[in-house]
């Protein structure tokens, strides 16, 4: 390493807890340092020392365009010429939520915020104020940002069966900690989280007799990102959506990843499945940061000004976001690229599939669309105990050769790689390539 990015490392290690301001940006779980980047162009990113990798986290799947596409660019400059802040409505907001609400058949209004954390807090307590209940549905390995009640990985309802006590583990970094919940969190919050298996509808019966009448809402990611890749089984979401019906408690599908993603109008689009409230983030912002909460008329009318939940913020609705995020749909809607994305995502889960078998590597491709996850495992991953079950020495091995290759995946097992717009068949290839390679080391 040359002396400046040497230099850069070490204050970054210095001046910054971990050198980070997120834990998996750490690489620990790889058993690296921080990798510090300094710019990007369309699939490329470029590091301190000017080496270039072709990039699978795209900013956390944020990036479906790729780095600096032109369009966005444009929108961005034209909206800090006109003030990056101006504080009040102004046209952006309006045209984006406009554009959310066409997308998604259960969405009439939109309440912006600057972060998916604070999405998800507000419909959590959105739902806590209509339903005037104060437990949540929330299921292992999904994640919801790190507003306290998400924060917590086992409630009672599963205590009981001694189940050991795991976390959405990408993010929270929880998992690698072993805790039950982030330390800070109080106890009394934590007893208000009911936290049961992804996919597991014994579970899902079990909880809401126990705890139904009791659930403010059902959270969940419609294709779980946070664990790795795990797509939801159709009777699960089903019978989620009969059961939250029944009892009357509110469907959150947390979306932030998913929304424009797997599809222009979402998971919920893609399987016909109507949650009562999205939560929205990364993609919306073009890259800014963003979260959204949406719903009907009859729900988001509860939130203030119109109602008694409250929620603010000094840069919710932030006009350079707004305008990102609204050129980045506009592309969208105009190219309508999903087809291509599942295609090209097609071929990288098929490439690693054949390349895995030739290097007789056991492994699983979790494949929807444009996100994808390899698990280093023998079995089906469904939940995250058969994710945490997955060989993390063997993904660390896997993504340290990709990276000396310049090939950027996300430097833990419990993450997705995501394809843009940007990336082409041969970008795929190039990858399955060196993975042949890396899979041969991994053993
Ligand atoms: C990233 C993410 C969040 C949190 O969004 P932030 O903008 O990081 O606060 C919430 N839910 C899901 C599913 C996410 O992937």
């Amino acid at each position: 390493m040359g002396r400046r990015a040497t230099k850069l490392l070490d204050d970054a290690k210095r001046f910054l807890v971990g050198g980070v301001n997120s834990p998996v940006r750490a690489f620990r779980q790889v058993g690296q340092e921080p990798l510090v980047l300094v710019r990007g162009q369309g699939v490329w990113v470029t590091d301190a020392q000017g080496r270039q990798f072709l990039d699978f986290i795209l900013g956390w799947g944020s990036l479906i365009l790729g780095h600096v596409h032109p369009r966005v660019v444009r929108a961005v400059r034209r909206q800090v010429a006109n003030s990056a802040m101006l504080g009040l409505t102004h046209p952006a907001e309006v045209h984006l939520a406009e554009a959310i609400a066409e997308a998604f058949p259960s969405i009439g209004k939109v309440r912006f915020t600057p972060s998916g954390t604070e999405a998800c807090m507000t419909a959590i307590r959105l739902a806590r104020a209509y339903t005037g209940r104060s437990k949540i549905l929330t299921f292992e390995g999904c994640y919801h940002g790190h507003s306290d009640g998400v924060l917590v990985k086992r409630g009672p309802a599963c205590a009981a069966s001694g189940a050991t006590m795991e976390s959405a583990a990408g993010r929270s970094g929880l998992a690698t900690l072993g805790l039950a919940k982030s330390g800070g969190v109080p106890e009394a919050i934590a007893q208000e989280t009911i936290v049961i298996s992804y996919n597991d509808l014994e579970a899902l019966d079990e909880a809401i007799t126990r705890y139904g009448a009791q659930l403010a809402c059902a959270i969940l990611e419609p294709v779980a990102a946070n664990m790795g890749v795990i797509a939801p089984h159709h009777e699960f979401l089903q019978r989620l959506r009969e059961v939250t019906k029944q009892r009357d408690i509110l469907l959150i599908f947390d979306e932030v990843v998913t929304g424009f993603r797997v599809a222009y109008g979402g998971a919920q689009t893609l399987f016909g499945i109507t949650p009562d409230l999205t939560v929205l983030g990364k993609i919306i912002g073009g890259g800014f940061p963003i979260g959204a909460v949406g719903g009907p008329w009859h729900l988001m009318q509860r939130l203030a000004p119109e109602g008694e939940v409250y929620h603010a913020g000094t840069f919710a609705g932030h006009p350079v976001t707004m305008a990102a995020g609204l050129a980045t749909l506009d592309e969208l809607k105009r190219e309508s690229p999903y087809g291509a994305l599942e295609s090209l995502g097609g071929r990288l889960a098929q490439g690693l599939l054949t390349a895995a078998s030739t290097a007789h590597i056991p492994i699983h491709v979790n494949q929807v669309g444009s996100m994808l996850t390899v698990f280093f495992s023998e079995g089906p991953v469904t939940h995250l105990a058969s994710a945490q079950h997955a060989n993390a020495t063997r993904f660390a091995t896997f993504a340290n050769v990709l990276r000396k290759e310049g090939i950027l995946i996300p430097p833990s097992p419990f993450e997705a790689m995501f394809l843009s717009t940007a990336h082409t068949q041969e970008h795929i290839d190039r990858v399955i390539d060196v993975a042949s390679g890396a899979l041969a080391q991994v053993s």
